[in-house]
């Protein structure tokens, strides 16, 4: 078994000495457990908070443990209710090609589901987020605006294609021409603004003459401080993710925006929510699952995929992800 521990913690981007390949003997699985073999590993960026001890809402993963992550795997051998070698699932088996389970957590997807990684992006984890965060806390009626960054990302993506089916303006933020070429193009969004090209508050505040009633907030820094002019009276913002500020070692430079951000909250009597996506809404998750389902067996919802080979190159793509380096979800392929 190949699995790949936290060595260190890392300050700022994590580098060359933050995750340890170990190889080891497979592990047997005991009396009630399974054993797990991982087909794709998932990337994702709250993987970041998980390498810090900083405080957070999931505990830090110890040094020299291995790295956590969502799977989608094949049952090897079964010794637990409900599973059987063969079948494929949904579990949390972390950066390895093997994992022992007793099968809590774990989702049973059958002998031979239809695009099985897919579980891990828009029908899995950040599809509940996306959903979960604009229903409930968004809120979102037909007619009004909303706005997201990360809008070619799994979470962004989807969010503005359900913000489309629910009939809303939708504008999307993405970095670079080709990325807002596919969220316009593919995914159907009204407009796209790139963030990363001269000029960006004042696009971004001329594709919005009617303001912004839901900004979904996946990336914080400089994006919200163009977006928080345009908020409108009772605009709603899930706060998802900051995902600009992951590997920061500090508060970014400049004047302390504190009492704006609050003034604006008072005078505009908007509603910022945080939320947890399995702690707040996976009560949700059927109801999520049965209606995304739909969405994509019709077509309604697009998902783009970026599949990458080989275990040993999961560290160089999560730390690209955090950069903007992915182009859709980006998942690691395990098994030749
Ligand atoms: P993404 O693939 O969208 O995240 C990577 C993208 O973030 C990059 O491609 C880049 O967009 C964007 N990005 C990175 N740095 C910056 C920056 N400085 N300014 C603007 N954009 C930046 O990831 P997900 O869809 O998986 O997740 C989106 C957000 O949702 C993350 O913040 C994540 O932590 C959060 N999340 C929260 C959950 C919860 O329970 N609260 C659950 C799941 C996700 P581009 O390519 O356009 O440059």
């Amino acid at each position: 078994n190949r699995k790949f521990v936290l060595a260190q913690r890392p300050k700022g981007e994590p580098d060359d000495n933050t995750l340890r390949l170990e190889t080891e003997d497979v592990a047997t699985p005991g009396k009630g457990q399974m054993l797990l073999r991982n087909e794709y590993l998932s990337l994702d960026p709250y993987m970041r908070g998980r390498m810090s001890d900083a405080p957070s809402y999931a505990a830090s993963v110890e040094i020299g443990a291995v790295m956590v992550g969502g799977t989608v795997a094949q049952v090897m051998s079964s010794d637990v209710d409900g599973f059987a070698a063969g079948d494929w699932v949904q579990a949390f088996g972390g950066w390895q090609d093997y994992a022992p389970s007793d099968g809590t957590g774990v989702i049973n997807m059958g002998k031979s589901p239809e695009n099985p990684s897919w579980a891990l992006g828009v029908l899995g984890m950040p599809g509940l987020t996306a959903w979960a965060g604009l229903t409930q806390i968004g809120q979102p009626k037909a007619g009004e605006t909303l706005v997201v960054a990360g809008a070619s990302g799994p979470v962004g993506a989807t969010v503005g294609q359900i913000a489309k089916i629910l009939g809303l303006h939708v504008v999307g933020i993405a970095g670079g021409p080709r990325k807002c070429a596919h969220v316009t193009g593919t995914l159907g969004f009204d407009a796209c603004i790139d963030y990363k090209a001269d000029g960006f508050p004042n696009a971004l505040k001329a594709a919005l003459p009617d303001g912004i009633d839901i900004y979904f907030e996946n990336v914080g820094g400089a994006v919200f401080d163009a977006v928080l002019p345009l908020l409108n009276t009772s605009a709603r913002i899930p706060v998802c993710g900051l995902i600009s500020q992951y590997n920061a070692t500090a508060l970014p430079d400049g004047p302390d925006r504190m009492n704006l951000l609050l003034g604006k909250i008072l005078r505009k009597r908007m509603t910022m929510r945080g939320f947890i996506v399995f702690d707040d809404f996976g009560h949700l998750y059927p109801e999520f699952a049965k209606q995304m389902g739909e969405w994509v067996k019709d077509g309604k919802v697009q998902y783009r995929e970026e599949m990458i080979d080989g275990l040993e190159r999961a560290p160089s793509a999560f730390v690209g992800l955090l950069k903007g380096d992915a182009f859709g979800k980006r998942v690691i392929k395990l098994t030749a």
